[in-house]
């Protein structure tokens, strides 16, 4: 299997002209250019999607980790997931605070806990349990993500610029990760599709890898990344499962996404309903495809 990874930053109102699209578009080509290098060097499907979201949960530009929406009071909640698709094992956290990067905080909990998901307060005192790195608050706003002037003409609240990662390794495992900030200004304690598996993302080695984006209020309720998989393994290519599930989308709930994948054949698909997404995809050793 040809090493393969594709990452994502977000389904949203982007301003096209904005400095900070090209800052998400940098740090999707950087988080790419990472998850490649832990490809070719052998690593895991899993490492390299953690790897990517890393460097894109320091994005500050992006809604993840440094760059994550405050919510109605203020706070910074953040939601993660992440999946194994050789064994269907998973790891999730949400409304979690003070913690930089909380897709690696996600695969904590599915390495060192006979748990899946842990929220909220249980979830600082595991991170404190297991010494994971706390940060404060200033480490996680950005003015890139706080200016009041950033577009937000979505019916059910601004959606952002979650982050996600796919990736299948040379021995064809595959693994999803999705980590968020979720919507500005939520209601505190609101989660949104992000760590909710197979709907902020799935992975399974019999069909593919999906990360989503966008009005996780909707996303949740068509169950979407789990749908993509669903329709690969009805013979659709991940291409035309993203399409679909858009599609889907659109028809079904009206609300706006967006939807990374990898086949269970090595084949990338990404499709959205947004006026941008910024991505970056490479296949082996060859260059990244960086679009939004
Ligand atoms: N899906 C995320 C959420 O609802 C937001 C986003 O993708 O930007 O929390």
């Amino acid at each position: 299997m040809k090493p393969t990874i594709i990452v994502h930053g977000g389904a949203g109102s982007w301003d096209l002209n904005s400095e900070r699209i090209q800052i998400g578009m940098d740090a999707c080509r950087a988080a790419a250019l990472a998850g490649q290098k832990v490809l070719l060097e052998g690593g895991s499907a899993l490492d390299a999607v953690e790897t990517a979201v890393n460097v894109l949960e320091d994005c500050p530009a992006l809604d993840a980790g440094k760059g994550s929406y405050p919510n109605a009071n203020g706070n910074i909640e953040m939601d993660a997931l992440i999946m194994d698709g050789r064994t269907l094992n998973m790891g999730a956290i949400a409304s979690v605070e003070l913690v930089q990067y909380p897709i690696s905080l996600a695969r904590r909990v599915m390495t060192d806990t006979k748990h899946t998901f842990i929220v909220g307060a249980g979830a600082s005192q595991f991170a404190d349990s297991i010494n994971f790195p706390r940060c404060t608050i200033a480490d996680l706003i950005s003015d890139l993500t706080t200016d009041p002037n950033m577009p937000n003409e979505h019916a059910s609240g601004p959606i952002g610029d979650t982050v996600g990662a796919i990736a299948i390794d040379a021995e064809g495992n595959i693994a999803a990760a999705t980590s968020t900030g979720g919507t500005r200004g939520k209601m505190p304690g609101r989660v949104g599709d992000s760590p909710l598996v197979g709907s902020g993302g799935y992975a399974d080695n019999h069909s593919a890898g999906v990360s989503a984006t966008g009005q996780g209020e909707a996303i949740m309720k068509l169950i979407l990344s789990k749908q993509v998989c669903d329709y690969v393994a009805s013979g659709l290519s991940a291409q035309a499962a993203c399409d679909a599930a858009i599609q889907l989308l659109t028809e079904r709930t009206g609300a706006e996404g967006g939807l990374i994948a990898i086949d269970h054949r090595g084949q990338v698909g990404f499709a959205f309903n947004t006026t941008a997404m910024p991505h970056a995809y490479v296949v082996e050793d060859g260059e990244v495809v960086n679009g939004r």
